[in-house]
């Protein structure tokens, strides 16, 4: 396991997953019943931003820095702006991870659980989650707590599944993992991350899903150049039982998941050929 997530923390990809994350948990918060929140791969919660890792790569100069400089922002950013300032300062001196988020926007009576296979990070993870007394971390693969965590006893919840595609059967377990899932609680809704470099590759991850997949899975994805094969160029975001507040249409029948896509495809643009798509895999 090479992958650290500190070097990317705050970057493009970043913006459109945990943007995403904070209006799908908005969503959860109007009703009353408690739910659960599952991250199956969460990383350490936190970041410095003047930390060796993330000033070596400076990804979140592409991201994060570009929202907050931006002189109009699209409305739908409101909670997972109003969340990074919270968590991360003004100026901004750290960048919080998923975790930190959801433990943000939960409430007393939410629980959740944050797994995590690298033992550093794992660490901590553990540190930085152990006076909340609503969290438990686990050093575990996240494809095992799927299994051992689901259903939820609250019978409502969030599952995001962030895996670093390090290994080549990432995507063919991606599938299988959300089948058995979604079989075990089919009214979760699931936010699978992945990456945005071979369309061939990302093209057959969603063939499979639109043939496997669970009903109401839609997919949404965000360029911020032109695509290379060879590198990350866009971000994408499988959303499972999304919520209308990403699904609703204006008078021109665009979709709110899509107008936020599409601001982000212009704000944070790093050449030609940016662009926002959504696609409705299972109906
Ligand atoms: N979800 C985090 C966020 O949004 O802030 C970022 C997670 S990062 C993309 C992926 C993390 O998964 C890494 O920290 C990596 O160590 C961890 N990881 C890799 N394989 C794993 C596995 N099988 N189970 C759990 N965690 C794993």
């Amino acid at each position: 396991m090479n992958y650290r997530h500190a070097y990317h923390a705050g970057n493009f990809a970043d913006v459109m997953k945990h943007a995403l994350l904070t209006l799908v948990i908005e969503h959860m918060k109007k009703k009353d019943k408690p739910f659960f929140l599952l991250d199956t791969h969460a990383g350490t919660g936190m970041t410095d931003l003047a930390g060796e890792e993330a000033q070596k790569t400076g990804e979140y100069q592409n991201g994060i820095a570009r929202l907050l400089e931006a002189p109009v922002l699209h409305p739908l950013l409101a909670p997972y702006l109003d969340a990074v300032r919270a968590l991360g300062g003004a100026p901004l001196t750290r960048y919080p991870g998923s975790p930190a988020l959801m433990a943000h926007m939960a409430r007393a009576e939410d629980r959740l659980a944050f797994c995590e296979l690298h033992p550093e990070d794992a660490n901590t993870l553990r540190a930085n989650f152990r006076r909340d007394a609503r969290v438990k971390t686990h050093e575990m693969d996240g494809y095992t707590a799927l299994k051992a965590m689901l259903p939820p006893k609250e019978r409502r919840g969030v599952i995001l599944i962030d895996p670093p595609f390090e290994q080549r059967d990432e995507y063919a377990r991606l599938v299988e993992a959300l089948a058995e899932a979604s079989r075990r609680f089919a009214t979760g809704t699931y936010m699978i991350w992945y990456p945005l470099k071979d369309p061939s590759v990302s093209g057959e991850f969603l063939e499979r899903l639109a043939n496997d997949g669970p009903p109401k899975t839609l997919a949404l994805e965000l360029q911020v150049m032109a695509t290379d094969p060879m590198r990350m160029t866009g971000s994408g975001m499988i959303l499972v039982n999304p919520p209308f507040v990403l699904t609703e249409r204006d008078g021109n029948g665009k979709s709110a998941a899509l107008s936020l896509l599409d601001w982000l495809a212009a704000t944070l643009a790093q050449g030609p050929g940016a662009r926002a798509r959504e696609e409705w895999l299972t109906a």
